[in-house]
């Protein structure tokens, strides 16, 4: 059986790829037993989660501007200070 250790480190890359299927029964299996493990990847889970938003409203943000994140009057301002 997995140790904590083995376990919050599995857990973590359970976020990053697809464990194999002796690791995701292991890993079950000690979260099934263990109240702090799974107390870990639950906040784990829901920080992967939180950011996983934040990255998307980040990138819709720079998405519906056409020039990245500067407005059209600071555009003008930084083209009229390049020109003097
Ligand atoms: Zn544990």
């Amino acid at each position: 059986m997995l140790n904590c250790h083995e376990a919050s480190r599995l857990c973590s890359e359970s976020l990053d790829r697809k464990l194999t299927l002796w690791q995701r029964a292991h890993l079950w299996l000690h979260l099934a037993m263990c109240s702090l493990c799974w107390s870990y990847r639950r906040d784990i889970v829901h920080l992967h989660e939180q950011a996983r938003r934040y990255d998307e409203e980040v990138q819709e943000a720079f998405a519906s501007k056409p020039s990245g994140c500067l407005t059209e009057e600071a555009r003008l301002r930084i083209k009229q200070a390049l020109n003097t």
